[in-house]
């Protein structure tokens, strides 16, 4: 397969996929939504701990690893009629309640 064949065909799975996005989007559009279970999905985030500097004089380069840092609270929930996915970050003031 030549460039411009693989080039014609790439356009095309491109149109193929923005086709799909639309229906998609027009689906999720009318779709009434029947939301399943909502389920806490932290997202993992990390932390960079500074071990020291290399070099001397006035230009030291710091150098350090990453850690494990404190997870950020996330709520997610899957429509189960089209699969649209939802998530939030979001809490009501009274309690730790995912809010969407
Ligand atoms: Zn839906």
């Amino acid at each position: 397969m030549s460039a411009i064949d693989k080039r014609l065909k790439l356009e095309l799975l491109q149109q193929q996929c923005n086709i799909l996005v639309a229906e998609i989007e027009h689906i999720e559009r009318i779709c009434p939504h029947k939301w399943g279970p909502t389920v806490y999905a932290p997202v993992p985030t990390q932390d960079w701990v500074l071990d020291g500097y290399e070099g001397l004089g006035s230009d030291p380069v710091p150098f350090g690893h990453c850690i494990p840092g404190t997870p950020e609270p996330r709520w997610k929930r899957i429509c189960l009629n089209c699969g649209k996915v939802e998530c939030t970050y979001e809490t009501m003031a009274t309690e730790r309640k995912p809010v969407f």
